[in-house]
């Protein structure tokens, strides 16, 4: 295929052009690497016959990539001037991917499904460097509005790529490697250095690798659910007697919802699997 992916003196030319600069509020790193990209897009394993999601395309670097495997891309971008200027850029650069890409101007937060959507097809995975402030609130919103979704390749900040695929026991296990898990089975991708970003951000990134499966099986709701998470990781030094008694009522409520879901109630949040959280939630 002819696509010609976007270079550092490319992407500083085509912002230069458009004026744009870079703001942090809305995470604008942009990726000036070839190898970057080609690297997320092979480890994302996507091809022909795949509807993409990408979340904040930005000048177009990922989705270049994207599209170089053949894959159909819808592209959510906040910021209008680089939303308006996508579909030039891929015209140019990737002619015979252009009926295979369509840019969505919203913020990822509040994206509907439907709008994701080409012909009826439904997104099969979700491929980003997402804005390092929000990253999770849109991944957990995203894993949440589109249940078709088979796997995910994200770029984000290192430390929150830690947290996302941290396992029990870990210390970097919270809420956000807890709710991931509700999804899917979560995977550390990779470090990825600062220099293949303008601007060079303060932080290092990795990528995190999302394979979709059944939710575990509860009679509690996903709300539910999240909010004994929530609950157990706010005071996540306290045993979970005393760090659910908030939301069980009392400590003996909360003790005893622990030993319904055969926990002991001396253990502390970071130990438990999503498995039992799901089971304590029903057990209240
Ligand atoms: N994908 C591009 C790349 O790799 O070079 C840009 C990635 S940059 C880290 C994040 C992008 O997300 C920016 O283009 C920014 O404008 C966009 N963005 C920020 N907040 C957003 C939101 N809430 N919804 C959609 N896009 C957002």
């Amino acid at each position: 295929m002819s696509t010609s992916l976007l270079g550092a003196a490319d992407i500083r030319q085509l912002a230069d052009r458009l004026g744009v600069r870079p703001t942090k509020q809305l995470g604008q790193n942009f990726v000036v690497d070839a190898n970057t990209v080609r690297r997320i897009a092979r480890l994302a394993q996507i091809g022909e016959g795949d509807l993409v999601t990408e979340i904040g395309p930005g000048l177009g670097s990922l989705t270049l990539a994207l599209l170089e495997t053949g894959a159909a891309v819808v592209a959510v971008e906040i910021d209008p001037k680089l939303a308006a200027e996508l579909p030039a850029t891929i015209a140019a650069r990737a002619p015979e991917a252009v009926d295979r890409f369509s840019v969505v101007l919203s913020d990822a937060l509040l994206v509907q499904t439907a709008q994701l959507e080409v012909d009826g097809r439904t997104p099969t995975a979700v491929v980003a460097n997402l804005p390092y402030n929000v990253a999770v609130p849109v991944l957990l919103t995203l894993l949440e509005r589109v249940p078709t979704l088979r796997s995910g390749l994200v770029m984000v900040q290192a430390e929150v790529a830690d947290r996302l695929a941290a396992r029990p026991g870990d210390k970097t296990y919270g809420v956000p490697s807890v709710k991931a898990a509700w999804y899917a089975d979560v995977t550390w991708g990779g470090a990825v250095s600062r220099q293949v970003f303008w601007p060079v951000p303060n932080v290092e990134s990795g990528l995190v690798q999302f394979t979709a499966r059944p939710h575990p099986q509860t009679s509690a709701t996903r709300e539910e659910v999240f909010a004994c998470v929530d609950a157990a990781f706010a005071q996540r030094r306290k045993t979970l007697r005393a760090a659910l008694a908030g939301w069980a009522g009392s400590a003996d409520a909360a003790e005893a919802a622990l030993r319904k879901a055969g926990i002991d109630p001396r253990t502390r949040g970071e130990k438990l699997t999503v498995e039992q959280f799901a089971e304590l939630a029903a057990a209240r």
